[in-house]
């Protein structure tokens, strides 16, 4: 899968964000170490604090169904650059901490890491696991 092949899937994810409140809207596709991709959007909530990520959706449902090992995320919006949020970073960082990132909003693609994002994480391995 290339680059440009996941960044496609997590602007088609975009589409179905539910962001009856912001208004921004986020996809996410997350590349499997085997080849999958899961996908994910942003959901909000009129109580805001349920909101969910596209990030962590698309995390979730690849636990939730098995997979654990993780290479590459794209993430899309449109008017500015999706980074992930801290909460996205850390809950990443349990499962890839080698995590490549592509992030692409208004024509732009920014190449980024995990390690990069978040340094020092507190992972398993600081658990002694
Ligand atoms: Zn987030």
């Amino acid at each position: 899968m290339t680059d440009e092949e996941l960044l496609e899937r997590a602007r088609e994810a975009r589409k179905f964000a539910y962001t009856p409140y912001s208004g921004y809207q986020v996809g996410a596709a997350l590349l499997s170490a085997d080849g999958q991709v899961y996908t994910g959007c942003n959901i909000e909530n009129a109580a805001y604090g349920n909101t969910m990520c596209a990030e962590r959706t698309a995390l979730y449902k690849a636990v939730s169904e098995g997979v654990r090992s993780f290479t590459k995320l794209a993430i899309a919006a449109s008017e500015s650059a999706p980074f992930p949020c801290g909460a996205c970073r850390q809950s990443l960082f349990e499962f890839a901490p080698e995590l490549e990132i592509l992030v692409t909003w208004d024509g732009n693609v920014r190449k980024t890491t995990l390690g990069a994002l978040l340094p020092e994480g507190f992972g398993p391995a600081s658990l002694g696991k």
